[in-house]
């Protein structure tokens, strides 16, 4: 099932998201519901707080075929390599894209939907979107990380999505 994604202006997206205790059929189910989500708006990754949900889950697939699908669950950042600025878009900011410095290189660790406990290296696009989905996690947004200038740009646009994101408006 598609889920509606929050903008932009919405308090849940500020909040920092708890731990996953218990990977039930309800959390497997919202993976597969974010991971159809995510597809459909030609996403590379997609954070559960972005569908209304304040859980560390985050699903990601940057080569947006499904041969790069992959389910994060409280995933943690351990090392990080290398600086980057590098262009970034988010789901919840429609049709605003802008240039972010992200790590290049980092090991994160997680849960697999099936419980094991893993380890990735990414590097590239892979480590610009896992750190992207972190930030929404701990309630950090794309705004948060631009540049002034930017930022002053697209003020007018930031202005109005942020009203229709507090007014509850979803995509
Ligand atoms: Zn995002």
């Amino acid at each position: 099932m598609r889920l509606d994604i929050y903008l932009f202006g919405d308090e849940l997206l500020r909040k920092r998201a708890s731990d996953i205790t218990d990977i039930t059929p309800e959390i497997r189910r919202l993976a597969e519901d974010m991971l159809e989500t995510m597809y459909y708006h030609e996403g590379l990754g997609l954070a559960a707080p972005q569908v209304g949900v304040p859980l560390r889950l985050t699903v990601m697939d940057i080569r947006r075929d499904g041969s790069g699908k992959i389910v994060l669950i409280n995933p943690v950042i351990r090392e990080i390599r290398g600086k980057q600025a590098m262009e970034e878009g988010c789901l919840s900011f429609p049709d605003i894209v802008a240039s972010i410095e992200r790590a290049t290189e980092l090991t994160v660790e997680f849960i697999s939907l099936s419980g094991k406990r893993k380890e990735n290296k990414m590097s590239g696009v892979a480590a610009q979107a896992i750190q992207h989905e972190i930030d929404h996690l701990d309630g950090v947004l794309l705004i948060d990380r631009m540049s002034v200038a930017r930022r002053a740009l697209l003020a007018g646009r930031l202005r109005r999505l942020r009203k229709r994101g507090a007014g509850g408006e979803r995509r």
